[in-house]
């Protein structure tokens, strides 16, 4: 018998869509890739989360990161709650934005300095500006598949034919703004260097998702990050690893530091808000001088280093610091889930891969590899709907999209990953 009952988030979403464009604040939320309809989420706690129907979920996207030490953690509940009653902003500076800097600044090889914006993606949009108003520049390659959030430089899909520059990928984005994004495909050092080599002179800086979660879980080939920094250092352009997502996931000291390869300005954004609106970017000394008031490139914020987010922030980022073995174990939890689906699927032979990470995993119904986006576009899609669907109704919440990474919590214990592994066998039995 079915009990899977979402009648009252069915009912929200009829409602939201009277006065929310799609009834949703993000796209992603909307199950458009998926199929079926939202959940309306009501509260979470540890690895759970619960929707207004009172339906339990094991919970595999955390917010898209921000959560890898589970909801409402005691500690960083505690954080908020101290402060609370001091007022939610000031619009001047506060003591705890030095802590947090200071913090950010220790852990990441490539910060010397750092810029607390609202989100990953005001994070970005500022670090071209920079780059470019540092580089005297225009133009800047982007990866097709990386995601750096809604700003128009990104909104860039590839030009056809020999055409060697972007095209707006929305309706709003100006061709004019389009022509300065150059578009590359990702592990493809050589038309880099093509890129590079036609225009000469041009380029501000090449960004990247050092490893990518926006199209799935891809870890760029041997040598792909060490050519891309030589690159950039033979032709004075700037290195940004957007690491909003992968910063202080896939160590503390970020995704850059596992692979050796120090970009010039990092991204930061979801986990280091601890589930707050945070963003931020840094980089060398020299170059974050260039940002105003110290420098001539403007950016700014009312709420930028808002004393609530920050101290979630901060409350998460030293809990992690402190607690190396939370890492440990969204890890290990990682590699039980991914090995344990691997293990299903081979028996129950079915074409797979799964690219998994730390705290970071995608199952890619697909034969081949994923190395790129055009992998990524070639996964079986129907497949994953009805595999995500199939998981939500018994209670295991999916990223709702084929081209994600799950994120797993440190709060994900033997019982839920049993949970998970269970769910897994019975969906794709249902394939
Ligand atoms: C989520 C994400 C962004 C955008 O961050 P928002 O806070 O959603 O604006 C940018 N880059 C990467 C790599 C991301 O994963």
């Amino acid at each position: 018998m079915d009990t899977f009952n979402i009648d009252r988030s069915k009912n929200l979403f009829e409602r939201a869509n009277n006065f929310i464009p799609g009834g949703v604040n993000s796209p992603v939320r909307a199950f458009k890739s998926v199929g079926g309809d939202p959940i309306f989420m009501k509260s979470a706690n540890g690895a759970y989360m619960y929707d207004q129907d009172d339906n339990a979920y094991v919970d595999l996207i955390n917010s898209w990161g921000p959560m890898i030490l589970g909801h409402n953690h005691p500690f960083v509940v505690e954080a908020v709650e101290k402060v609370i009653r001091n007022s939610f902003s000031f619009g001047t500076p506060t003591e705890i934005e030095v802590e947090m800097a200071k913090l950010v600044v220790e852990a990441v090889p490539s910060v010397e300095k750092v810029r607390m914006v609202n989100s990953g993606t005001e994070a970005t949009m500022s670090a071209i500006r920079l780059a470019r108003g540092y580089t005297g520049k225009d133009k800047v390659i982007k990866f097709a598949g990386c995601y750096h959030g809604h700003g128009d430089s990104f909104l860039i899909a590839a030009g056809s034919g020999a055409v060697t520059f972007g095209v707006p990928n929305s309706p709003g984005v100006t061709e004019g703004t389009a022509k300065d994004t150059l578009l590359a495909t990702f592990n493809d050092l050589d038309q880099v260097k093509e890129l590079v080599n036609s225009n000469k002179s041009e380029i501000a800086a090449i960004i990247l998702e050092p490893i990518t979660g926006n199209m799935g879980v891809i870890i760029p080939d041997e040598g792909f990050l060490k050519g891309l920094r030589e690159i950039c250092d033979d032709h004075g352009i700037l290195l940004i690893f957007d690491e909003v997502m992968t910063g202080f996931r896939l160590s503390y000291n970020s995704a850059q530091s596992l692979l050796g390869v120090i970009p010039d300005l990092s991204c930061l954004g979801k986990i280091i808000g601890g589930g707050m609106p945070v963003g931020a970017y840094g980089g060398k000394r020299e170059i974050m001088e260039y940002v105003s008031p110290a420098g001539p490139v403007y950016q700014a914020g009312t709420l930028s280093g808002n004393p609530l987010a920050m101290n979630a922030g901060f409350a998460t980022l030293s809990y992690l610091r402190d607690h190396p073995e939370v890492y440990e174990k969204a890890d290990q939890a990682t590699a039980k889930m991914a090995d344990g689906m691997k293990q299903q699927l081979t028996e129950k032979g079915i074409t797979h891969q799964i690219a998994s990470i730390g705290s970071m995993f995608t199952l890619f119904f697909n034969p081949n590899p994923v190395r790129d986006f055009e992998g990524a576009k070639s996964c079986d899609m129907e497949r994953f709907g009805k595999f995500f669907r199939s998981m939500l109704r018994k209670g295991v919440y999916l990223p709702p999209s084929q081209y994600e990474a799950m994120f797993v919590s440190a709060a994900m214990g033997s019982e839920e990953i049993e949970k998970v592994l269970t769910a897994s066998s019975e969906s794709l039995n249902e394939l």
